[in-house]
């Protein structure tokens, strides 16, 4: 979680209920008295204080952190190779983990997402079998066959200290424990090493947050890589080591720390990651860096690879290797997409008193609508988000389009939207890309920045980034079609079935009715709270 200096009353109502709500549930509770405001939660009028932990010296009452307040650091220094032949990734991950917590640990919990896909994972053994009756779309078939044949999850090669001495480790299906050789007290520093391999996914075929997708047409690849390096569990005051198993729903909970990265792909590949682009002088053509400098200034969209270049690259095919090497302060997670395909575009945004840029990558596959709309959405968002909340304080925020996936990554993100094969698209289509453009960006913000915990709750980054997304929406399109956000899209919802409707405040692999619990109801709530309790003066104030 980062803090800014000055906090608008919105923010701050988002920081005191994340840190309430990472309190301890065991923490004392009001006693109880004989009123029904006080004991039956099913009271319109119960008085919620009830619920709510005790503060600490690590998280006040007033929202802010408290004298006591640590937080854990992990960064990386990674090298990865992306094997077009075989789509396959294969690498070695350092990682100097920084202890900041008043706690000795003896051993440190790893993620190991890629395993999900593996056979014996909870994530497949626990899905609810589908319903093969009246029938099954020939998709939802070759999903669940797809599923059974990929060889998915890690192999992991080695786990040593920095200098190349073994480390006893222990994997259970998405955790990996790594025991330390000497126990890691409060305040020090430990470095490590892992060497990792996986498949990468069909995305086209089997549901993911990340994967590649094939083009017959040309028979080029779009890799979108995520959740794909071994990533250190986060440690908290309120949870200690959050290691519960990765189903697929709840996305990440994962600690802020500096990246290297160093991505190597066949040479006439672009690549878009998070962070800022090292060797720019290297990976890049001549004219591609004049275009990118003249973008820095540009408040529209320029190309930096044109779609003319992009069809060229297409077909060269080369075997030869390059390596992209990009660098991020201060983020929670690194992923990044490579093709041939890529056309690219940029424009410049003024937020504050930075300047980051607004970029989008995507075949022609998506055109005309992303040329004509990604980069200004993907603009309008870090304008509108950081007017409501904090100035952006990342240096690019880049749009990536994938076929049918929507999901965020500090700095980049992967959004759906594609045109029919004579160029033409839907009302239904254009507003559905320029949504999720604007959400996955706004995800920045919510959890990418404000660093909640979404193996637990999900409405603390969907809800707070729905309600600001509603906001960046009509800011686009006076008369933009919300999905969420007023309170008529959401009427059907609260008056249905008692028996399916959650609480917000529900683990977020429990959730009935993921999408109007944990999206459109925060969202709602505080829209209601902005346009009819408060009024927007106060709200905004
Ligand atoms: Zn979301």
């Amino acid at each position: 979680m980062t803090f800014a200096p000055c906090l608008n009353r919105f923010l701050l109502l988002v920081v005191t209920l994340i840190l309430a709500a990472n309190l301890s549930p065991t923490a004392c509770r009001a006693q109880h008295l004989p009123n029904p405001k006080h004991t039956d939660s099913l009271d319109r009028f119960f008085q919620i204080e009830s619920w709510l932990p005790t503060p600490n010296a690590q998280r006040t009452a007033s929202g802010v952190p408290g004298p006591a307040y640590w937080q854990q650091r992990a960064d990386y220094d990674i090298d990865i190779t992306l094997d077009d032949k075989t789509q396959r990734l294969s690498g070695i991950s350092r990682i100097k983990y920084h202890n900041k917590s008043p706690h000795t640990l003896r051993y440190i919990w790893v993620q190991l997402d890629q395993n999900r896909f593996k056979p014996d994972s909870d994530s497949a053994t626990t899905t609810t079998a589908p319903s093969l009756s009246p029938r099954i779309s020939f998709r939802g078939l070759n999903s669940i066959l797809a599923r059974t044949v990929f060889e998915g999850g890690y192999k992991i090669e080695s786990v040593t200290d920095e200098k190349q001495t073994a480390l006893p480790h222990t994997i259970i299906k998405t955790m990996m424990r790594i025991d330390l050789p000497e126990p890691l007290k409060p305040g020090m520093s430990t470095g490590f090493e892992i060497r990792f391999s996986h498949n990468i996914i069909n995305a086209k075929v089997i549901r993911a947050r990340g994967g590649y997708e094939f083009f017959e047409e040309d028979e080029n690849y779009i890799y979108e890589i995520a959740q794909w390096f071994p990533r250190v569990v986060s440690y908290t005051d309120y949870k200690g080591w959050q290691h519960k198993q990765f189903l697929g729903r709840g996305e990440f909970t994962l600690e802020l720390g500096d990246y290297v990265v160093r991505i190597t792909t066949p040479s006439d590949m672009v690549v878009a990651a998070t962070g800022e682009l090292q060797n720019t002088k290297e990976v890049l053509k001549p004219e591609w860096i004049k275009r990118l400098q003249e973008a820095e200034s540009s408040k529209k969209p320029l190309f930096i690879v044109t779609p003319e270049e992009a069809k060229q690259n297409e077909s060269e095919k080369s075997n030869k290797p390059k390596t992209w090497i990009y660098s991020a302060k201060n983020v929670r997670d690194f992923a990044f997409a490579a093709s041939r395909k890529f056309i690219w575009d940029a424009m410049a945004v003024k937020v504050g008193n930075k300047t980051p840029l607004a970029m989008s990558y995507y075949p022609k596959e998506g055109n005309p609508l992303w040329e004509q709309y990604s980069t200004k959405a993907v603009a309008q968002t870090l304008k509108t988000y950081s007017k409501h909340t904090i100035d952006y304080p990342y240096p690019v925020a880049i749009s990536v389009n994938a076929k049918s996936i929507g999901m965020e990554y500090p700095m980049i993100c992967f959004n759906y939207g594609r045109c029919e094969d004579d160029g033409t698209y839907s009302e239904r289509t254009k507003y559905g890309m320029i949504g999720v453009i604007i959400h996955e960006v706004g995800h920045n913000f919510f959890p990418m920045i404000i660093n909640s915990d979404e193996r637990q709750w999900t409405w603390m980054d969907e809800g707070l980034n729905t309600f600001v997304q509603f906001l960046t929406e009509k800011e686009f399109d006076r008369d933009y079609p919300s999905r969420r956000g007023s309170a008529r899209n959401i009427r059907d919802y609260m008056g249905g079935d008692k028996t399916r409707i959650s609480p917000i405040m529900t683990n977020s692999e429990s959730i009935y009715q993921f999408g109007n619990n944990a999206y459109g109801k925060p969202a709602t709530a505080l829209n209601i709270l902005r346009e009819t309790v408060m009024g927007r003066e106060l709200f905004d104030h």
